[in-house]
C-alpha cells in the first residue's frame, strides 16, 4: 500500500513527486503513455524561470524527474488503465495489476489533438507545434500556418502575428467555432490571412526534419496546392486524459476535472494537478505550481489521517 501515487510524469507530476518525496512519503509516479508530458515534445523552453539561456523541454522534465528520484521518488514506466475510488484505500490498475494507495494525485495532463498526418507527427518539435506561447518566438519574420477554427486557433494566430511576417489560418469549414469577439479580433488583424474550406493534406519536409511547406486542398473546389511555410501550429483542441476516472471524478462535459478548490477533486484524498484540470493557462510553470499545491494538500490529508 502506497502513501501517494502520482499519475503522470510531466511538470505537474514531477513537481508533486519532488515535494512528496521531500516530505518522506515515498511517492510512486506512474509515467503514462506520454512520459514527460507535453514538454517532452518541445524543443527550447525560454519561459521557465531560472534558465536565462532557456532549456530544452525534454531536459527540463528529465531534470525534474532526477531531482524527485534523488529524494526517493519511484517511477514506473507504465500506465493507469482503471481506477476505483469508491472506497478507501483507493485502487488503481497499473497496466494489469491493481495497487492500493491512501492518496492519488492526478497529473495525467491533456494531450494536444493533432491532425493525424504521418509527416506532422515526424515534425513535432521541428517546426510543428501545438503551443504558440512556447514556440512562437522562433518564427520571427517567418511565414506561419495555424490549423483550426476555434478560440485556440484565433488566440494562437493573433499571438503569432507578434513574431511572424504573415500568419495563415487554415480552417476546414467556412463557419467558425470561435467566439465572435475572438474571430473579429483575428479578422481585424492585417497580418492574418484566412483560408476557409481548406484542409491540410501534408506537411513538408519530414526527410529534412524541418518544416518547409504544406499541401492544402479546398474541400469545395477540390483544388490542391502547396504553400511554403516555416512554422506549422496545430490548434484544434486538447483532450484531457481522464477517461480512466470516468464516472468517479467530476469533470466538465469535455473531460477536464472540476476543481473543488485548491487541488481538491470531488473525492477527498484524490487531488488534481496541471493541464488535466487547467484549460486556461497550460504552461509548464503553472503545471509545476499546481503539482506543488497537490503535494502539499496530499501531505496535509495524510497527516490529518494520522499517517
Ligand atoms: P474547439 O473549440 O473544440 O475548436 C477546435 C477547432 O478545431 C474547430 O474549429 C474544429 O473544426 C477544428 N478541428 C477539430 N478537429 C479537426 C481536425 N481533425 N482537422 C481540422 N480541424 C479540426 O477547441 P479550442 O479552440 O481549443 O477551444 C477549446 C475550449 O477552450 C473552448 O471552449 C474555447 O472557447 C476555450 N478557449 C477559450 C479561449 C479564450 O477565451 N481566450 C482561448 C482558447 C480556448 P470544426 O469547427 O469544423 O469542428
Amino acid at each position: 500500500m502506497r502513501n501517494v501515487v502520482i499519475i503522470g510524469s510531466g511538470c505537474a507530476g514531477n513537481t508533486a513527486a519532488i515535494y512528496t518525496a521531500r516530505a518522506n512519503l515515498k511517492p510512486l509516479v506512474v509515467g503514462g503513455h506520454e512520459a514527460g508530458g507535453q514538454l517532452a515534445l518541445t524543443t527550447l523552453v525560454e519561459n521557465f524561470p531560472g534558465f536565462p539561456e532557456g532549456i530544452n523541454g525534454p531536459d527540463l522534465v528529465e531534470n525534474m524527474k532526477l531531482q524527485a528520484q534523488n529524494f526517493g521518488a519511484e517511477y514506473l514506466h507504465a500506465a493507469v488503465t482503471d481506477s476505483d475510488f469508491s472506497k478507501r484505500p483507493f485502487r488503481l490498475k497499473i497496466d494489469d495489476e491493481w495497487m492500493e494507495t491512501c492518496t492519488v494525485i492526478i497529473a495525467s495532463g491533456a494531450s494536444a489533438r493533432w491532425l493525424g498526418l504521418p509527416s506532422e507527427q515526424k515534425l513535432i518539435g521541428h517546426g510543428v507545434s501545438s503551443c504558440a506561447t512556447c514556440d512562437g518566438f522562433f518564427y520571427r519574420d517567418k511565414n506561419i500556418m495555424v490549423a483550426g477554427g476555434g478560440d485556440s486557433a484565433m488566440e494562437e494566430a493573433n499571438f503569432l502575428t507578434r513574431f511572424g511576417k504573415q500568419v495563415t489560418l487554415v480552417h476546414r469549414r467556412d463557419q467558425f467555432r470561435a467566439s465572435k469577439i475572438m474571430l473579429d479580433r483575428a479578422r481585424r488583424n492585417p497580418k492574418i490571412r484566412f483560408l476557409t474550406n481548406t484542409v491540410v493534406d501534408d506537411v513538408f519536409d519530414a526527410s529534412e526534419k524541418l518544416v518547409t511547406g504544406a499541401r492544402l486542398r479546398n474541400v469545395v473546389s477540390g483544388e490542391a496546392w502547396d504553400e511554403p511555410v516555416d512554422g506549422f501550429f496545430v490548434a484544434i483542441g486538447h483532450i484531457p486524459n481522464t477517461s480512466v476516472f470516468k464516472g468517479q471524478i467530476d469533470t466538465d462535459p469535455e473531460g477536464y476535472i472540476l476543481s473543488k478548490g485548491g487541488a481538491r477533486t470531488n473525492i477527498p484524498g484524490v487531488f488534481h494537478a496541471g493541464d488535466v484540470q487547467d484549460r486556461m493557462y497550460r504552461q509548464a510553470i503553472t503545471a509545476s505550481g499546481a503539482g506543488c499545491m497537490a503535494a502539499i494538500e496530499a501531505e496535509r490529508f495524510l497527516e490529518a489521517e494520522g499517517h
